[in-house]
């Protein structure tokens, strides 16, 4: 059985690792140079910042086991930090990938053929499956089985010519945050690992450098509002940074010249309405969509949703061939 996954987020990558195990050839294609979406991390000055999800919130014991059991044990640690302000269920710590998050999904990857930098700009349905064209109009290849593991809106647009999949997904709304990448300057002894506030700028702020195995001082990752960020969403990154900067210093009392590294847009960094089931599957076009929107907006929620998927393909798989 010849699978196709579009997007190598954990959602993806949970249906391809779930696939894998249960006999299918599997290939994923993201348009990033590597794993992880929205659990993504940058290479900075020989050490690792994340960038995306700081780390990982793990509610149910389903999921924890499996990371467990799927994870490679040097690719995820337990992240406890010491909290300051009112932290709502989905901004809990549980677990981080080391020495950077996208460890984590890499770790998926085992036995996946995975194709980077490749963005599928178009699907078309054919007699023998689902056709995948990049950017540059080019074929690249056909498979019986097709899942969709992308933010929303991205899914929509590539599943416009089939509306019985579109339609409800239409409902379901993602927020966008601004974040930026801050070198301190000197210790703030003051400031816990994971700030949250009720500001009308800065959600949240983590300490980076406090996570085990990032090979770094001093580096905090600052998480804009959902009102600011849409609010600014159409802003350059030097103007973002330039106010998100100024707004650290003022949380955190930071005295020594503190530097701006990076200033990144998450466009569809949140769920703000959730599909209200697990994920979507038809059986005739042997086709579906998954990923944190269809629930939430958690890790765990991509990974359910990614392996309700992956269970349903099977069970169909299963029918057709029995
Ligand atoms: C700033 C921030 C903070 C967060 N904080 C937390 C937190 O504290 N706790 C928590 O549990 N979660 C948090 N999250 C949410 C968490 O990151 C997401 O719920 C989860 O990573 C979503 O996984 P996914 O697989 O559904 O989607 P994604 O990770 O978005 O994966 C989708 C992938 O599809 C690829 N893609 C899109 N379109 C195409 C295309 N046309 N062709 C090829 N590839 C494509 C993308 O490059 C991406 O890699 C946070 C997210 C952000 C942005």
């Amino acid at each position: 059985m010849k699978v196709a996954v579009i997007g190598a987020g954990l959602a993806g990558l949970t249906a391809a690792r779930q696939l894998k195990s249960a006999g299918a050839e599997v290939t994923v294609f993201d348009k990033s140079k590597g794993t992880g979406g929205r659990l993504s991390s940058r290479s900075f000055a020989g050490g690792w910042v994340d960038h995306g999800a700081p780390y990982l919130t793990v509610s149910g014991e389903e999921f924890a086991g499996f990371l467990d059991q799927n994870v490679a044990e040097t690719a995820i640690r337990k992240w406890a930090p010491l909290y300051s302000g009112v932290v709502r269920a989905d901004e809990h710590s549980d677990f981080i990938g080391v020495p950077r998050n996208s460890a984590l999904t890499r770790s998926l990857l085992d036995g996946v053929v995975f194709q980077p930098s490749t963005r599928i700009a178009r699907i078309e349905a054919a007699e023998d499956g689902w056709r995948l064209f990049n950017d540059g109009e080019s074929l690249l290849g056909v498979w019986p089985y097709l899942i969709i593991a992308v933010p929303a809106p991205q899914a929509l647009s590539l599943l416009r010519e089939q509306p019985l999949l579109a339609e409800p997904i239409r409902k379901v709304a993602m927020e966008p945050c601004w974040v930026a990448a801050i070198h301190s300057g000197a210790e703030l002894s003051n400031q816990p690992d994971v700030a949250v506030y009720e500001h009308p700028v800065v959600r949240r702020i983590v300490h980076n450098s406090a996570k085990p195995g990032r090979q770094n001082e001093n580096i905090y990752l600052v998480q804009a509002s959902k009102n600011w960020s849409e609010t600014y969403l159409e802003e350059t990154t030097e103007s973002v940074g330039e106010k998100l900067l100024q707004y650290f210093c003022e949380l955190t009392s930071a005295g020594a010249d503190p530097e701006l590294l990076f200033v990144h847009r998450w466009r569809y960094a949140f769920t703000e309405t959730a599909l209200g089931q697990a994920c979507l599957w038809d059986n005739n076009l042997q086709l579906g969509a998954c990923g944190d929107w269809c629930l939430g907006r958690t890790v765990e929620d991509a990974w359910r949703s990614g392996s309700e998927l992956a269970a349903q393909l099977l069970k169909h798989a299963e029918e057709k061939t029995s």
